[in-house]
């Protein structure tokens, strides 16, 4: 397994299926055929040399160490988005959250609003622990998975509750809200689904390998 570019308009590269999807659609998801095509020596990422036994598969997957905490930050990123888009219709009909009171004092609206604002930040907070560990060399396959695992429960989440809150207008079309639940779900997808990510986490903490634990 061996990664490598292709430039577009090489010949015998062909866009067999155009995804039509529920979000992300602003960008394309394709399948692509390459029956035929040249790929130069240059072109391959890494040795160009061909062994038996390659570092191809191992080292995608190492990738994924630097590259689940950038997706958990976009997921992330969309809650905050959904989250301060609530705050801001909410103000505009006079609502604001009364951050000092007891709970037990507050609207459900105020608690949904507290609530989201807690996840959002505990999955902020988890994204740069994965990133920062990558940046000083530590192994941090376990706070990566985890980051991901998370940011796909809070923003799929936090996006339903923006919509649910602010009913009629959060469900509209021209809502950003209902475009950001649309986008939400496919952090939990790519990237490793939550499911095999739980299942990164859970060797991680038992000491299984991925032989014992499947
Ligand atoms: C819009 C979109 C964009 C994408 N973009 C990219 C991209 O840019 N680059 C890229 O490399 N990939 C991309 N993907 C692929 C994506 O990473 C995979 O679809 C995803 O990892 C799931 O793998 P799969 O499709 O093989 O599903 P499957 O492996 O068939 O899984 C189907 C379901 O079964 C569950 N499952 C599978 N095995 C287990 C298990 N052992 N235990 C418990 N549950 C399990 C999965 O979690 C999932 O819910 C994209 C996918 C989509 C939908």
């Amino acid at each position: 397994m061996r990664a490598f570019v292709i430039e577009s308009g090489t010949p015998n590269v062909v866009v067999t299926k155009l995804e039509h999807k529920l979000g992300i659609r602003c960008s394309d998801t394709a399948s692509i055929s390459l029956d035929g095509t040249r790929v130069p020596f240059d072109h391959i990422l890494g040795s160009p040399t061909v062994e038996k036994t390659t570092t191809g598969f191992k080292g995608a997957m190492a990738t994924f160490d630097a590259t689940r905490p950038l997706v958990a930050a976009t997921g992330i990123g969309v809650a905050r988005a959904a989250l301060e888009e609530v705050k801001k219709m909410l103000a505009e009909q006079g609502v604001t959250i009364r951050y000092g009171l007891p709970r037990q004092k507050l609207t459900s609206i105020e608690r949904d609003v507290i609530d989201m604002e807690i996840m959002v930040k505990s999955g902020w907070l988890m994204v740069l622990k994965a990133v920062w560990m990558a940046d000083n060399k530590q192994s941090n396959a376990l706070e990566s998975s985890m980051s991901k695992v998370k940011a796909g429960d809070i923003v799929t989440k936090v996006t339903q509750k923006a919509v649910e809150i602010m009913g009629p207008l959060g469900y509209n079309r021209d809502s950003l809200l209902e475009k950001w639940f649309r986008d939400a779900k496919i952090t939990d997808i790519y990237e490793g689904t939550g499911q095999i990510n739980r299942l990164v986490v859970a060797r991680q903490v038992l000491g299984y390998s991925g032989a014992e634990l499947r």
